[in-house]
């Protein structure tokens, strides 16, 4: 899961959102995504764990229209003339709720544990 939270509030919350598999993902050479979504800065480039710069998205801009989405991937609400190429459908319409369960998850496994009380 390689979506990004921010924490600002969002008037209407989407059903789904966008989620970018960055072992998938050509990389920020291509960025159709970019030019397929309405969205000013919604979706931006990141380090992957390996260093590659690749695309995400971020969870509290996606409006969950599915534009970005590769054409023919069934996980998009609609029509769209073009999105993530073919080759590698890198992009899935995930519940909101799931990735938001992830992502706290994530958060909370990478706060460090509180340290122990000095005892002398
Ligand atoms: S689903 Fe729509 S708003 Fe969300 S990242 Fe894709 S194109 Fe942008
Ligand atoms: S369109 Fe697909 S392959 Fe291209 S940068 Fe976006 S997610 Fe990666």
């Amino acid at each position: 899961m390689w979506t990004k939270l921010q924490n600002t509030p969002r008037k209407k919350i989407p059903r789904t959102i966008a989620v970018i598999d960055p072992d998938t993902c050509f990389g920020i050479a291509c960025s159709i995504c970019q030019a397929a979504c309405p969205v000013e800065d919604c979706i931006v480039e990141e380090q992957d764990a390996d260093g590659r710069w690749v695309c995400a998205v971020l969870i509290d801009k996606c409006i969950g229209c599915g534009l970005c989405v590769t054409v023919g991937n069934p996980t998009a609400p609609g029509k769209r003339d073009f999105g993530c190429p073919a080759d590698y459908d890198a992009i899935d319409m995930v519940a909101y709720t799931e990735v938001v369960e992830v992502m706290e998850a994530q958060l909370d496994a990478e706060e460090p544990a509180e340290a122990e009380p000095v005892t002398t």
